[in-house]
């Protein structure tokens, strides 16, 4: 815990949402829904417009639909996603080198590690620039918490949301944490919140209270002391680069979805002991303990939960793996499982988990856990994308991109009896008119996205669309405040 609010969280507001609304002008202002649009598919990003109906994140997309039949419902385009989300870190790499992506529109920076005085005013107008310059290069906004802790920087951005800042100042956390509810706090989940709301204790200031005995009896030792720690704001946890993170880990992808909610508990208890005995081999112990789990239509998310102090002991690697699986929504199956343990005092093994090196989130942006102390990673996003490229070549997959040979660059508004509608406009026109064609129109192909923000004239930019800041100017009319709501 620090004397000074330098530990940085960012988090894009609405982040798929956010840049379908600025790649295409005529859904600035309108509900928008980014994620699986099969009959099986998940919202992964709702646009606050949106949410004012009761849509969010990780919800069925066919309730959306119900919710809030207006939206427009997009097919991800991970691809665009990326190439906006690097240019966000490189922004932040900018600021310090100790930068810890969760997923691709959420991160930690260590203020100090990259040269900022450790003072309040110093640490925001960090931040305040930092939000000028996102905004800049990418006409997005993004939402920046700073705090003495990785665990209310986080929170601080929350509260910040959509497009704010919020500090919270050393000394004032645990007079701010007391009446929040117990899901605030990193590990818990709905199974531990359950657990707490049985004894009757619903808010962080009451399992201070409660005591740290009563949280171990009740939680276990590693869990209990570690929750009534967290509940007090003592949080220690270091900012670590991402080159960093040493972690063993073992993980298993089934020949046939996981849907047997009790065969899927049994699987993260033996993979633990596969990976306990990794750890034990390797002579370590770590501190955090990590879950892997990739869903049936290639989501790909981890929970992680960090332990008060290194273990290599089964039962509390189990315990902790079994808590991070309840609080994972695993309907319609699950094709991966991982566990993983990291904070290593030391590091032989391979880190599988290294892929997410291209951190990516194919899952939930915003998930159920607001503050969970866990992130949406993706290694299995290729897949992901793929499956959607296919589509798009077959069915023309709305919310893509598309060329026409007369009307130049659009995208698939929709789809159907041998039609495709395509509306034609740019990040950068006016909103565009809606045409529709045949869907095996010779004319009609598809198309990269185009960047969000048009790269200066004569600068080229024509080979390499990729955002880089720098390359970029004037950025375009900024999508519409957020209006409604924050969530
Ligand atoms: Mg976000």
């Amino acid at each position: 815990m620090r004397g000074a609010p330098t530990i940085l969280h960012l988090d894009m507001d609405a982040f798929y949402a956010a840049v379908e609304q600025a790649a295409k002008p005529s859904l600035r202002g309108k509900p928008v829904v980014v994620g699986g649009i099969g009959p099986r598919g998940v919202v992964a990003t709702a646009s606050y417009e949106a949410r004012v109906f009761g849509v969010h994140s990780a919800m069925a997309t066919g309730q959306a639909r119900r919710m809030c039949p207006n939206a427009a419902y997009l097919a991800p385009r991970f691809s665009l996603y990326r190439q906006v989300s690097d240019a966000v870190m490189e922004l932040l790499h900018g600021l310090s080198p100790l930068v810890e992506p969760l997923s691709l529109d959420e991160a930690f920076v260590d203020l100090e590690a990259g040269g900022t005085s450790a003072s309040t005013q110093a640490a925001r107008e960090v931040g305040e620039r930092l939000r000028r310059d996102i905004r800049a290069a990418t006409g997005l906004t993004g939402s920046v918490g700073l705090a003495g802790s990785k665990m209310l920087a986080k929170i601080a951005s929350e509260r910040a949301k959509p497009d704010g800042l919020v500090v919270i100042a050393p000394g004032t956390e645990r007079e701010l944490l007391a009446p929040l509810t117990v899901r605030t706090l990193p590990g818990v989940g709905p199974a531990t919140a359950e657990h707490l709301r049985r004894v009757g204790i619903h808010a962080v200031g009451e399992m201070v209270e409660a005591g740290e005995d009563e949280l171990v009896r009740l939680l276990g030792r590693a869990h209990g002391t570690s929750l009534h720690a967290m509940a007090q704001g003592l949080d220690d946890r270091p900012v670590v680069a991402e080159r960093d993170a040493k972690s063993v880990s073992v993980e298993d992808t089934f020949d046939v979805d996981l849907h047997d909610r009790a065969r899927v508990r049994s699987e993260v208890a033996r993979l633990a002991d596969r990976c306990v005995g990794r750890l034990r081999s390797a002579g370590r112990s770590g501190r955090t303990v990590v879950l892997k789990v990739r869903r049936y239509d290639f989501s790909t998310l981890t929970r992680s939960e960090t332990l008060r102090g290194p273990t290599d002991d089964p039962a509390v690697i189990r315990e902790a793996a079994a808590r991070l699986i309840e609080s994972v929504d695993t309907t319609g199956g699950v094709r991966l499982l991982g566990v993983g343990v990291s904070g290593l005092a030391d590091f032989t093994q391979e880190d599988l988990f290294a892929q997410a090196a291209t951190a990516e989130e194919a899952t939930a942006e915003e998930g159920a856990e607001p503050v969970a102390d866990a992130a949406a990673e993706g290694s299995g996003v290729g897949p992901v994308e793929e499956i959607a490229e296919e589509a798009g070549r077959r069915r023309w997959a709305p919310g893509h991109d598309v060329r026409h040979a007369e009307f130049g660059a659009g995208w698939v508004q929709g789809s159907g009896v041998g039609r495709v509608t395509v509306r034609f406009e740019q990040p950068w026109s006016e909103p565009g008119r809606v045409r529709t064609f045949p869907v095996d129109d010779p004319d009609l192909e598809p198309a990269e996205p185009l960047p969000l923000v048009r790269a200066e004239e004569g600068s080229g930019g024509q080979s390499s669309p990729a955002m880089r800041p720098k390359s970029w100017s004037s950025p375009p009319e900024p999508p519409p405040p957020d209006e409604a709501s924050s969530p």
